[in-house]
């Protein structure tokens, strides 16, 4: 909270990755922060990602060396982090005749393979698809593939541990906490903020402002810091399609489009795959963005113009849509457009200064954070050094290969709960999956269940430790038990947190 004179030093907008980076970062180093956030933890962009942890391959076509040599060094960094909600994905990217040729797609790889500072990751190999398992749910045409390492990320669960570590180390989060105006005076800070659950309204004192408002970075220099103009953001919206598991194996799929574009097919949630995306100028409201009929069209002819069985209508459970926040480079369409992240500065220590944040990935959400939290040291003085290289997130205290052992640790520990529900709590909350299951010998000691097996104990541990106030917050954030959660659970689990909340205010 605010320190000393009652002001804090750092008050950031957003509770996405990148505000969450900064917060967990600038709170580390000993300043003393505010986050607040107008939804939940992760309801802008960062809940609707592809949810690779990646270079980038794509982008070396582009030229956007810097971000993938950047972005691929991180892997690993981020995956030693969180090994329990991060974790490597081998890609099958099958050769395509009369698309990209294969001399080039095998450069770029190696490039791949050389500038990312890979050490656990295993290289690319060639496969030959009509012998290899990988190749068996293709289409019989294709002869050749080649697989290479990237990591894959529960992107909602990233932003909440963030947020968790940020305020571990004294921060404060509000979320559905919206900044209605930030004005300044003698290099002071005033920003009002509006409780949207209970319409109240408070003031915040800070030195420094941090934007980090993604999609609605614009907006908030717009509407809250008052400018007449800001047009620095290119909105493009991705969708995503989920359908009933497409194939058995563990590899995902790198398919090339024949209008230039990607897609990937990835396994999700067990019993599902994963199909995205898309790349549309937007320019309505961020929070709106839904998937199209032709976005949906779109990604079930290029699955099926790989897959032996064709993807259809009938195989969709689910669909999400986000909107990029790309910093705009005037390029011509929306995939070229530039996915490296820029930093403005405007004002100096006296006057107050603002960091605006445009642009960013998941991937590169740490190196971003250091990135401004440089800035800030020129503005308010240095406090502490880097530390998030080398650190973990709440529940990632182990190494990046002992997963299965720390689900063998907890079925020890818990030799009367079943092993797939003890994987996912792994998966989820990593060494903290304890503090959910205490002495538990049985399920029913767990409270009641809402379906699945979400039980009231997980709810209750979310709720205190990780800001979920809604439905939506628990079965589609925290968790992607939405997709096995039935419609009257629903309502029971709804009613069971508006009580939880009603508790809290009072
Ligand atoms: P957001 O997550 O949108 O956070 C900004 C927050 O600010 C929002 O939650 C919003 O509610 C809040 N806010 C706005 N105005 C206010 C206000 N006035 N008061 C309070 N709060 C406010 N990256 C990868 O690394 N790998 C991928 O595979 C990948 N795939 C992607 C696929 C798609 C389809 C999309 C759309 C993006 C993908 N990205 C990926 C990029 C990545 O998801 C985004 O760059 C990143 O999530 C942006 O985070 P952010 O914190 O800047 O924005």
């Amino acid at each position: 909270m605010a320190k000393r004179d009652n002001i804090t030093d750092i008050f950031v907008i957003g509770g996405g990755v990148n505000g969450c980076g900064i917060a967990r970062d600038a709170a580390g180093r000993g300043y003393s922060v505010f986050l607040a956030e107008m939804g939940d933890l992760a309801s802008g962009t960062s809940s609707a990602a592809t949810k690779l942890i990646h270079g980038g391959l794509r982008y070396l076509e582009f030229y956007e060396f810097r971000l993938v040599h950047e972005a691929l060094a991180e892997r690993e960094v981020l995956w030693a982090m969180a090994p329990h909600i991060i974790w490597p994905m081998r890609f099958v990217l099958p050769h395509h005749k009369g698309l990209r040729p294969a001399w080039f797609l095998r450069l770029g790889l190696f490039v791949y393979d050389h500038i990312g500072a890979r050490k656990l990751l295993p290289p690319t190999r060639t496969l030959d698809l009509r012998r290899s398992p990988f190749g068996r749910p293709l289409k019989q045409g294709y002869k050749r593939a080649f697989e290479y390492s990237d990591c894959w990320v529960d992107d909602a669960r990233l932003v909440a541990l963030t947020a968790r570590d940020a305020a571990d180390k004294g921060a404060v989060v509000r979320t559905r906490t919206k900044v209605i105006s930030a004005t300044r005076e003698e290099g002071i800070w005033t920003i009002r903020l509006q409780d949207l659950e209970t319409k109240l309204r408070g003031t915040v004192k800070a030195r420094l402002l941090v934007n980090a408002a993604g999609p609605w970075v614009d907006e908030v220099i717009r509407d809250v810091v008052g400018r007449k103009e800001a047009q620095h953001v290119r909105l493009v919206k991705g969708s995503h399609i989920v359908v009933r598991k497409l194939f058995d194996h563990d590899r995902s799929y790198f398919f090339q489009n024949k209008d230039g574009r990607i897609i990937f097919a990835i396994p999700y949630e067990r019993d599902y795959t994963l199909v995205g995306t898309t790349d549309i100028d937007y320019t309505t409201d961020p929070g709106q963005a839904r998937i199209s009929d032709e976005e949906r069209d779109y990604l079930l002819a290029a699955a099926t113009e790989y897959f032996e069985k064709p993807v259809t209508l009938g195989d969709i459970v689910w669909t999400y849509s986000g909107v990029r926040p790309l910093f705009n480079d005037h390029k011509g369409k929306a995939q070229e457009t530039t996915r490296d992240y820029v930093l403005t500065v405007e004002g100096t220590k006296d006057v107050g200064a603002l960091v605006n944040v445009f642009g960013g990935k998941l991937t590169t959400h740490r190196r971003l954070s250091e990135e401004v939290l440089e800035r800030i040291e020129k503005l308010l003085g240095a406090k502490g050094p880097a530390w998030t290289k080398g650190s973990k997130l709440p529940g990632g205290e182990f190494a990046p290969t002992a997963f299965d052992a720390q689900v063998e640790k907890l079925n020890e520990q818990y030799p009367s709960l079943a092993d797939k529900f003890l994987r996912r709590l792994v998966r989820q909350y990593g060494t903290r999956a304890p503090k959910i299951l205490g002495t538990a010998k049985r399920m029913q000691d767990l409270g009641d269940l809402y379906g699945a097996d979400l039980t009231q104990r997980e709810v209750d541990y979310l709720f205190d430790q990780e800001w979920a106030r809604t439905t939506d917050d628990v079965l589609w954030r925290r968790t992607k038990l939405g997709l096995r959660v039935g419609a009257s659970d629903r309502v029971r689990l709804e009613a069971y947190l508006n009580a939880r909340w009603e508790r809290a205010k009072r």
